[in-house]
């Protein structure tokens, strides 16, 4: 059973999800999130150990095989994973997690995790989406279409969701974020140990 919140935030390329998830955690901060390992190459800016771990294929195969991972999938080529050792220690600390995955880890956590709490961020319609794509200005025509009928794909997966958050106006989506996190603390699996003590105060 989970010890604290495990928050899954799930949606498809140029919905806004991390930055929805960065302003979620400044402003929450017994929130923190779960940092996953992958096979991808370091891109720019990132720093190995705070938004992944970057490590070699061989490597990732032999935490697999160690069954190191609570999750894990493979994304456009490259894998993914989130240790279970992760969730573990930030049980240990009192903190809640926030994991930034895509829909096929999210239906694994669910499984293994069916107390955490799945949201779908979604785009206001498709139209945006292509506009948020286009506005990025990396991506050729192809690579673009290829993103939407991925985002496609995305969406159809809403039935694993517990919430769906539209990002349309980007403090509402914020808000929204926040107040399923904030509900999400007082979840009855969460509050079972206290409210017991409150019956055994009475008897
Ligand atoms: P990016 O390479 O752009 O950082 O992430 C690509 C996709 O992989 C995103 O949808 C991201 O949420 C997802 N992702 C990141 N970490 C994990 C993970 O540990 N497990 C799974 N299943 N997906 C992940």
């Amino acid at each position: 059973m989970a010890k604290g919140v495990l928050l899954i935030v799930c949606g498809p390329s140029g919905v806004g999800k991390t930055s929805l998830c960065d302003a979620l955690l400044e402003r929450q901060e017994r929130l923190t999130l779960s940092v996953s390992y992958t096979t991808r190459p370091r891109r720019g800016e990132e720093v190995d150990g705070v938004s992944y771990h970057f490590v070699g294929r061989d490597h990732f195969e032999k935490m697999r095989q160690e069954r190191a991972f609570a999750e894990w999938a493979e994304v456009h080529g490259n894998y993914y994973g989130t240790p279970t050792a992760v969730i573990e220690a930030a049980w240990e600390r009192g903190q809640d997690l926030l994991f930034d995955i895509d829909y096929q880890g999210a239906r694994q956590l669910k499984e293994r995790y069916p107390d955490a709490t799945a949201v779908l961020v979604a785009p206001p319609d498709l139209k945006t989406l292509e506009a948020r794509l286009r506005g990025r200005g990396t991506d050729s025509d192809e690579v673009i279409e290829g993103r939407l009928a991925a985002a496609r794909h995305e969406l159809e997966q809403y039935p694993l969701f517990d919430f769906v958050v539209e990002n349309g106006e980007f403090e509402e989506a914020a808000q929204v974020l926040t107040a399923i996190y904030v509900a999400s603390r007082h979840a009855r699996h969460l509050k079972m140990n206290w409210v017991e003590g409150l019956i055994d105060e009475g008897r």
